[in-house]
């Protein structure tokens, strides 16, 4: 039988016609399937959030805080498989890009690994996501919405269910690694309702950092402090805003419970502008720097907060009277409020 592909039925020889005939359909049916199999390769890359491509969400939950600010929370159309809150814990500060396609732009968002609660009340119920469980990968935003804004105001009209692009993660600020050793922080007491006890310590003296938010600049120290191994040591924020009760109300009790588990020192400025003139209580609270130590010092218990650097993040206004202008991607000099009290470019950092 499988002499007859191969063979002259006449003279019994191989035949040359017959056997370029099927040598070529084998080569050609093993290059489609290869493409094939690396087309699916291509596909499967294309799930997991990238910098190279954009991946499809769909938009799972809305709802405004206050007339501007909203929560959104989105969906991968499939599952992640990497759990970008472990690859990045306390080390990076991280945003991703949401694409608006109509006008073929891209903006920032910060995500933070939280869900929310299904409930009936009016009241938003925030919920920390589980070590490990990342929920498919769902995403959670704070966002502003500018009245004459694109991106963020296309998003807060979004139907529930409509898809959009995204790509990621961009790495803002990388801090020092800890020593291999060192704990993981316990964060199980966000979800709790129950007063818990101050939970874990960490092993060795971590360094605490100061920082300057504005608006929904709140988020990048939140994502610090809420992401699965989270910051090691203390953070303080000057926060200015409107009104911090109506802006901030579903993130309130989170930001309480880590302040409770002295996680957190928060003060809130609904009018920086004049406080900056008078500096009466941000005199007291951003000292100079304090000295960096070694990040191999054990832990010697001490609780009072000691900021060795400041990271500011708001609009650009806010940031220049807090540490002078940023220049696109160059830092600039530290000058404005930040300058004045010995702060230099060793122990600041403007964020975008
Ligand atoms: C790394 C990074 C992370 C970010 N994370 C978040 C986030 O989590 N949540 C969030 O809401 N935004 C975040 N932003 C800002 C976001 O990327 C957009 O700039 C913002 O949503 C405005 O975009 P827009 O297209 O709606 O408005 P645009 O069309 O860009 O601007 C419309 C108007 O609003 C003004 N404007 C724009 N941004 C600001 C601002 N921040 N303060 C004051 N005026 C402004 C502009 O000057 C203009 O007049 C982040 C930005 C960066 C770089």
């Amino acid at each position: 039988m499988i002499r007859a592909l191969f063979y002259k039925k006449k003279t019994g020889k191989l035949s040359f016609l017959k056997t370029s005939f099927w040598t070529f359909s084998i080569v050609s049916l093993a290059g489609v399937g290869y493409s094939g199999y690396s087309q699916y390769r291509l596909e499967q890359s294309k799930i997991e959030l990238s910098q190279n491509h954009f991946v499809k969400y769909k938009v799972k939950w809305r709802k405004f805080v206050d007339e501007k600010h909203y929560l959104l929370e989105i969906e991968p159309l499939k599952p992640q498989k990497v759990n970008v809150w472990n690859q990045n814990g306390y080390r990076k500060l991280w945003s991703v890009e949401i694409k608006q396609p109509q006008i073929h732009v891209v903006r920032n968002y910060t995500p933070l690994p939280l869900t929310h609660v299904e409930d009936t009340s009016d009241e938003i119920s925030l919920k920390v996501l589980d070590d490990d469980k990342i929920d498919n990968g769902k995403l959670m935003f704070y966002i502003k919405s500018y009245d004459n804004g694109e991106v963020a105001r296309w998003l807060s009209k979004l139907p529930i269910g409509h898809e959009i692009e995204v790509r990621g993660p961009y790495i803002e600020y990388e801090f020092p690694e800890a020593p291999s050793d060192e704990v993981v922080l316990d964060r199980g007491f966000l979800n709790s309702s129950e007063e818990t006890s101050l939970g874990n310590k960490s092993k060795y003296k971590s360094f605490d950092i100061n920082f300057f938010s504005a608006g929904t600049g709140i988020v990048t120290p939140l994502q610090l402090m809420l992401t699965q191994d989270p910051f090691k040591g203390k953070i303080q924020i000057i926060h200015a805003c409107k009104n911090y009760q109506k802006e901030l109300a579903p993130l309130l009790p989170l930001l309480k419970k880590l302040e409770n588990h002295d996680r957190l020192k928060m003060h809130y400025f609904e009018n920086f502008r004049k406080e900056l003139t008078n500096c009466r209580v941000l005199d007291k609270i951003a000292e100079t720097p304090y000295p960096f130590h070694d990040l191999t010092t054990l832990n010697n218990g001490s609780t009072s907060l000691k900021p060795i650097f400041s990271l500011v993040v708001g609009p650009d206004g806010f940031i220049e009277s807090v540490c002078g202008p940023k220049y696109e991607l160059h830092q600039g000099p530290i000058t404005g409020y930040l300058g004045q009290k010995g702060w230099n470019n060793n122990t600041v950092f403007k964020l975008s």
